[in-house]
Protein backbone atom coordinates (compact mmCIF):
# COMPACT_ATOMS: atom_id res chain seq x y z
CA UNK A 1 0.00 0.00 0.00
CA UNK A 2 1.17 3.54 -0.79
CA UNK A 3 1.94 4.99 2.85
CA UNK A 4 1.22 8.68 3.75
CA UNK A 5 0.11 9.82 7.13
CA UNK A 6 -3.60 11.47 6.82
CA UNK A 7 -3.29 14.62 8.69
CA UNK A 8 -6.19 16.63 10.14
CA UNK A 9 -5.73 19.73 8.48
CA UNK A 10 -3.68 18.79 5.50
CA UNK A 11 -6.43 19.89 2.97
CA UNK A 12 -8.10 22.95 4.95
CA UNK A 13 -8.84 25.74 2.51
CA UNK A 14 -8.48 23.90 -0.92
CA UNK A 15 -11.23 23.53 -3.08
CA UNK A 16 -11.24 19.90 -4.83
CA UNK A 17 -13.70 18.57 -7.36
CA UNK A 18 -14.52 14.88 -7.20
CA UNK A 19 -15.57 13.11 -10.34
CA UNK A 20 -17.93 10.22 -10.21
CA UNK A 21 -18.26 11.09 -6.05
CA UNK A 22 -21.45 9.56 -5.70
CA UNK A 23 -19.94 6.04 -5.22
CA UNK A 24 -16.82 3.61 -5.28
CA UNK A 25 -13.55 5.30 -4.58
CA UNK A 26 -14.98 8.94 -5.80
CA UNK A 27 -17.59 8.52 -2.11
CA UNK A 28 -14.83 8.05 -0.41
CA UNK A 29 -12.43 10.62 -1.90
CA UNK A 30 -15.19 12.91 -1.17
CA UNK A 31 -15.55 12.24 2.42
CA UNK A 32 -12.03 11.81 3.15
CA UNK A 33 -11.06 15.04 1.53
CA UNK A 34 -13.67 16.71 3.36
CA UNK A 35 -12.83 15.56 6.83
CA UNK A 36 -9.08 16.79 5.94
CA UNK A 37 -10.60 20.17 5.66
CA UNK A 38 -10.99 20.55 1.67
CA UNK A 39 -14.06 22.06 0.52
CA UNK A 40 -15.52 19.57 -2.05
CA UNK A 41 -17.09 19.96 -5.49
CA UNK A 42 -19.54 16.53 -5.95
CA UNK A 43 -19.86 15.75 -9.16
CA UNK A 44 -21.76 12.61 -10.84
CA UNK A 45 -24.35 11.42 -12.91
CA UNK A 46 -27.04 10.22 -9.93
CA UNK A 47 -28.16 13.32 -8.29
CA UNK A 48 -29.52 10.95 -5.30
CA UNK A 49 -26.14 9.59 -4.73
CA UNK A 50 -24.53 12.71 -5.02
CA UNK A 51 -26.79 14.37 -1.89
CA UNK A 52 -26.13 11.09 0.13
CA UNK A 53 -22.62 12.02 -0.24
CA UNK A 54 -23.53 16.03 0.81
CA UNK A 55 -25.79 15.14 3.73
CA UNK A 56 -23.16 12.35 5.33
CA UNK A 57 -20.54 15.73 4.77
CA UNK A 58 -22.68 18.26 6.17
CA UNK A 59 -23.55 15.87 9.13
CA UNK A 60 -19.75 15.56 10.02
CA UNK A 61 -19.40 19.15 10.30
CA UNK A 62 -17.20 19.05 7.60
CA UNK A 63 -16.80 22.23 5.14
CA UNK A 64 -20.21 22.16 3.25
CA UNK A 65 -19.96 20.72 -0.29
CA UNK A 66 -21.65 21.77 -3.79
CA UNK A 67 -23.31 19.19 -5.86
CA UNK A 68 -22.76 19.24 -9.71
CA UNK A 69 -24.88 16.75 -11.49
CA UNK A 70 -23.56 16.24 -14.95
CA UNK A 71 -23.61 12.92 -17.48
CA UNK A 72 -20.46 12.76 -19.09
CA UNK A 73 -21.75 10.84 -21.82
CA UNK A 74 -23.74 13.72 -23.04
CA UNK A 75 -22.52 16.79 -21.59
CA UNK A 76 -20.87 19.34 -24.15
CA UNK A 77 -18.08 21.20 -24.39
CA UNK A 78 -19.86 24.11 -23.17
CA UNK A 79 -20.97 22.36 -20.21
CA UNK A 80 -17.44 21.92 -18.93
CA UNK A 81 -16.65 25.62 -19.62
CA UNK A 82 -19.27 27.12 -18.05
CA UNK A 83 -18.92 24.72 -14.86
CA UNK A 84 -15.12 25.71 -14.46
CA UNK A 85 -16.24 29.76 -14.44
CA UNK A 86 -18.93 28.84 -12.15
CA UNK A 87 -16.46 27.06 -9.71
CA UNK A 88 -14.24 30.19 -10.53
CA UNK A 89 -16.82 32.97 -9.45
CA UNK A 90 -18.01 30.94 -6.56
CA UNK A 91 -14.67 29.85 -5.05
CA UNK A 92 -12.08 31.91 -6.71
CA UNK A 93 -10.15 28.90 -7.87
CA UNK A 94 -10.01 24.89 -7.64
CA UNK A 95 -7.03 23.55 -5.83
CA UNK A 96 -7.17 20.14 -6.97
CA UNK A 97 -9.56 18.04 -9.46
CA UNK A 98 -9.72 14.13 -9.30
CA UNK A 99 -10.86 13.17 -12.14
CA UNK A 100 -12.26 9.41 -10.96
CA UNK A 101 -15.36 9.08 -12.84
CA UNK A 102 -15.64 6.22 -15.60
CA UNK A 103 -17.44 3.36 -17.06
CA UNK A 104 -16.19 -0.58 -17.35
CA UNK A 105 -18.51 -1.01 -20.32
CA UNK A 106 -18.77 -4.95 -20.77
CA UNK A 107 -15.95 -7.70 -20.74
CA UNK A 108 -15.89 -9.53 -23.97
CA UNK A 109 -14.12 -11.19 -26.61
CA UNK A 110 -12.59 -8.62 -29.44
CA UNK A 111 -14.62 -9.76 -32.31
CA UNK A 112 -17.75 -9.14 -29.74
CA UNK A 113 -17.59 -5.79 -28.53
CA UNK A 114 -20.61 -3.73 -29.26
CA UNK A 115 -19.85 -0.39 -31.53
CA UNK A 116 -22.38 1.48 -29.03
CA UNK A 117 -20.28 0.43 -25.95
CA UNK A 118 -17.30 1.18 -27.95
CA UNK A 119 -18.48 5.15 -28.42
CA UNK A 120 -19.71 5.30 -24.89
CA UNK A 121 -16.79 4.48 -23.40
CA UNK A 122 -14.64 6.53 -25.38
CA UNK A 123 -16.68 9.10 -24.41
CA UNK A 124 -16.88 8.98 -20.98
CA UNK A 125 -13.28 7.92 -20.04
CA UNK A 126 -11.37 9.98 -22.72
CA UNK A 127 -13.14 12.27 -24.67
CA UNK A 128 -15.18 14.00 -21.25
CA UNK A 129 -11.64 13.32 -18.94
CA UNK A 130 -10.03 15.90 -21.82
CA UNK A 131 -12.59 18.10 -22.10
CA UNK A 132 -13.12 18.74 -18.18
CA UNK A 133 -9.28 18.73 -17.99
CA UNK A 134 -9.35 21.61 -20.83
CA UNK A 135 -11.73 23.50 -18.95
CA UNK A 136 -10.74 23.14 -15.87
CA UNK A 137 -7.13 24.13 -16.15
CA UNK A 138 -7.92 28.23 -16.10
CA UNK A 139 -9.57 27.59 -12.89
CA UNK A 140 -7.18 25.50 -11.39
CA UNK A 141 -4.19 27.99 -12.46
CA UNK A 142 -5.60 30.53 -10.05
CA UNK A 143 -4.97 28.99 -7.28
CA UNK A 144 -1.60 29.35 -5.90
CA UNK A 145 -0.73 25.30 -7.03
CA UNK A 146 -2.86 22.50 -8.22
CA UNK A 147 -3.27 19.24 -8.70
CA UNK A 148 -4.73 17.47 -11.81
CA UNK A 149 -5.28 13.55 -11.04
CA UNK A 150 -6.60 11.25 -13.73
CA UNK A 151 -7.48 7.79 -13.02
CA UNK A 152 -6.12 4.81 -14.63
CA UNK A 153 -5.77 0.44 -13.84
CA UNK A 154 -3.64 -2.43 -14.37
CA UNK A 155 -5.39 -2.69 -17.83
CA UNK A 156 -3.92 1.12 -18.56
CA UNK A 157 -0.51 0.20 -19.48
CA UNK A 158 -0.59 -3.54 -20.37
CA UNK A 159 -3.36 -4.89 -22.54
CA UNK A 160 -5.53 -7.19 -21.32
CA UNK A 161 -8.05 -9.94 -23.20
CA UNK A 162 -11.66 -9.23 -22.94
CA UNK A 163 -11.32 -5.88 -21.15
CA UNK A 164 -11.63 -4.05 -24.74
CA UNK A 165 -12.55 -0.20 -24.88
CA UNK A 166 -11.92 0.00 -21.02
CA UNK A 167 -8.08 -1.09 -21.21
CA UNK A 168 -7.67 1.20 -24.41
CA UNK A 169 -9.41 4.30 -22.60
CA UNK A 170 -7.38 4.09 -19.89
CA UNK A 171 -4.18 3.87 -22.06
CA UNK A 172 -5.14 6.94 -23.46
CA UNK A 173 -5.92 8.49 -19.72
CA UNK A 174 -2.42 7.84 -19.27
CA UNK A 175 -1.52 9.56 -22.52
CA UNK A 176 -3.38 12.54 -21.98
CA UNK A 177 -2.09 12.97 -17.74
CA UNK A 178 1.40 12.84 -19.68
CA UNK A 179 0.84 15.32 -22.73
CA UNK A 180 -0.53 17.90 -20.12
CA UNK A 181 1.96 16.91 -17.56
CA UNK A 182 4.88 17.68 -19.63
CA UNK A 183 3.29 20.82 -20.75
CA UNK A 184 2.99 22.50 -17.46
CA UNK A 185 5.60 20.85 -15.73
CA UNK A 186 7.23 24.65 -14.89
CA UNK A 187 3.92 25.86 -13.46
CA UNK A 188 1.99 25.84 -10.93
CA UNK A 189 -0.39 22.82 -11.65
CA UNK A 190 1.17 19.28 -11.00
CA UNK A 191 -0.53 16.29 -13.27
CA UNK A 192 -0.74 12.66 -12.32
CA UNK A 193 -2.28 9.64 -12.81
CA UNK A 194 -3.41 6.63 -10.08
CA UNK A 195 -4.19 3.06 -10.45
CA UNK A 196 -6.39 2.12 -7.68
CA UNK A 197 -5.12 -1.78 -7.77
CA UNK A 198 -8.43 -4.10 -7.39
CA UNK A 199 -10.92 -2.27 -4.75
CA UNK A 200 -13.87 -3.36 -3.54
CA UNK A 201 -16.64 -1.18 -5.21
CA UNK A 202 -19.55 -1.46 -7.57
CA UNK A 203 -17.50 -1.63 -10.35
CA UNK A 204 -15.02 -4.08 -9.18
CA UNK A 205 -18.11 -6.01 -8.64
CA UNK A 206 -19.35 -6.10 -12.18
CA UNK A 207 -15.42 -6.89 -13.18
CA UNK A 208 -15.65 -9.84 -11.34
CA UNK A 209 -19.03 -10.58 -9.93
CA UNK A 210 -17.47 -14.43 -8.22
CA UNK A 211 -15.22 -12.28 -6.24
CA UNK A 212 -15.64 -11.73 -2.68
CA UNK A 213 -14.60 -8.26 -2.16
CA UNK A 214 -13.46 -9.02 1.87
CA UNK A 215 -10.59 -10.28 0.18
CA UNK A 216 -9.36 -7.26 -1.13
CA UNK A 217 -8.48 -3.81 -0.23
CA UNK A 218 -11.52 -1.12 0.19
CA UNK A 219 -11.98 2.05 -0.60
CA UNK A 220 -10.72 3.82 2.64
CA UNK A 221 -7.64 1.46 2.68
CA UNK A 222 -5.91 2.97 -0.58
CA UNK A 223 -6.70 6.67 0.57
CA UNK A 224 -2.89 7.34 1.25
CA UNK A 225 -2.31 7.91 -1.98
CA UNK A 226 -4.89 9.90 -2.58
CA UNK A 227 -4.77 12.59 -0.21
CA UNK A 228 -0.98 12.56 -0.86
CA UNK A 229 -1.54 13.75 -4.32
CA UNK A 230 -3.96 16.57 -3.69
CA UNK A 231 -1.56 17.72 -0.03
CA UNK A 232 1.11 20.03 -0.61
CA UNK A 233 3.27 16.98 -0.16
CA UNK A 234 3.10 16.36 -3.69
CA UNK A 235 4.01 19.75 -5.21
CA UNK A 236 6.74 18.05 -6.97
CA UNK A 237 5.35 14.98 -7.85
CA UNK A 238 4.30 16.08 -11.66
CA UNK A 239 3.70 13.23 -15.20
CA UNK A 240 3.71 10.15 -12.85
CA UNK A 241 1.26 6.85 -12.51
CA UNK A 242 1.65 6.03 -9.48
CA UNK A 243 -0.23 2.41 -7.80
CA UNK A 244 -2.28 2.95 -4.78
CA UNK A 245 -1.46 -0.65 -3.62
CA UNK A 246 2.15 -0.23 -4.93
P1 LIG B 1 -17.84 2.83 -9.42
O1 LIG B 1 -18.59 2.23 -10.57
O2 LIG B 1 -18.13 2.39 -8.05
O3 LIG B 1 -17.97 4.40 -9.48
C1 LIG B 1 -17.84 5.08 -10.70
C2 LIG B 1 -18.39 6.47 -10.54
O4 LIG B 1 -18.35 7.10 -11.82
C3 LIG B 1 -19.84 6.48 -10.09
O5 LIG B 1 -20.00 7.49 -9.12
C4 LIG B 1 -20.61 6.82 -11.35
O6 LIG B 1 -21.78 7.55 -11.11
C5 LIG B 1 -19.60 7.69 -12.08
N1 LIG B 1 -19.90 7.70 -13.49
C6 LIG B 1 -19.93 6.64 -14.34
N2 LIG B 1 -20.34 7.03 -15.55
C7 LIG B 1 -20.58 8.38 -15.46
C8 LIG B 1 -21.05 9.34 -16.36
N3 LIG B 1 -21.40 9.03 -17.62
N4 LIG B 1 -21.17 10.61 -15.94
C9 LIG B 1 -20.87 10.95 -14.66
N5 LIG B 1 -20.44 10.07 -13.75
C10 LIG B 1 -20.30 8.80 -14.15
O7 LIG B 1 -16.31 2.60 -9.78
P2 LIG B 1 -14.96 2.62 -8.90
O8 LIG B 1 -15.13 3.46 -7.72
O9 LIG B 1 -14.51 1.24 -8.79
O10 LIG B 1 -13.98 3.32 -9.96
C11 LIG B 1 -13.44 4.61 -9.79
C12 LIG B 1 -12.30 4.75 -10.77
O11 LIG B 1 -11.27 3.83 -10.46
C13 LIG B 1 -12.69 4.46 -12.23
O12 LIG B 1 -12.02 5.37 -13.08
C14 LIG B 1 -12.18 3.05 -12.45
O13 LIG B 1 -11.89 2.83 -13.81
C15 LIG B 1 -10.93 3.08 -11.60
N6 LIG B 1 -10.44 1.76 -11.19
C16 LIG B 1 -11.14 1.02 -10.26
C17 LIG B 1 -10.64 -0.20 -9.83
C18 LIG B 1 -11.34 -1.03 -8.82
O14 LIG B 1 -10.87 -2.15 -8.52
N7 LIG B 1 -12.46 -0.58 -8.24
C19 LIG B 1 -9.37 -0.73 -10.36
C20 LIG B 1 -8.75 0.11 -11.35
C21 LIG B 1 -9.27 1.31 -11.73
P3 LIG B 1 -23.16 6.78 -10.82
O15 LIG B 1 -22.93 5.99 -9.57
O16 LIG B 1 -24.13 7.89 -10.68
O17 LIG B 1 -23.40 5.90 -11.99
Amino acid sequence: MFEYDLKDNSLTDKVILVTGAGSGIGRQAALTYARLGATVILLGKTVAKLESVYDEIVQAGYPEPAIIPLDLKGATQQNYIDMSNTIAQQFGKLDGALLNASMLGELTPYTNIHQQIWDDIIKVNVTAQHLLAQALIPTMLKAPTASLVFTSSGVGNKGRAFWGAYSVSKFATEGLMEVIADEYEDSSLRVNAINPGATATPMRARAYPGEDQSTIACAEDIMPLYVYLMADDSLKTNGQVIKAQG
